[in-house]
């Protein structure tokens, strides 16, 4: 009985988050413009500006970024490394 619950508990483990290769939104930051890169930084710790407004920005400045990327990057919930 233990074996099982021991089984279960390393098909559990497997199905940890796992840092991979860097994600599109990390791809793209990696290359960007260092005052873009600021102006987003900045405005992702502003209270005050929600990240579809960022993202909405970007894709205006002519940033080819989806936003399902842009916000698991930006949420911690990618599989890249920071
Ligand atoms: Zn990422």
């Amino acid at each position: 009985m233990s074996g099982e619950v021991a089984d279960d508990l390393a098909d559990i483990r497997s199905l940890n988050s796992r840092r991979g290769p860097r994600c599109q939104t990390a791809v793209i930051f990696s290359a960007m413009d260092p005052k873009m890169l600021e102006t987003v930084g900045r405005a992702l710790q502003d209270p005050a500006i929600e990240r579809r407004a960022i993202h909405r920005w970007l894709v205006a400045k002519g940033i080819p970024l989806s936003w399902y990327s842009f916000e698991h990057h930006t949420s911690g919930d990618c599989r890249c490394e920071r």
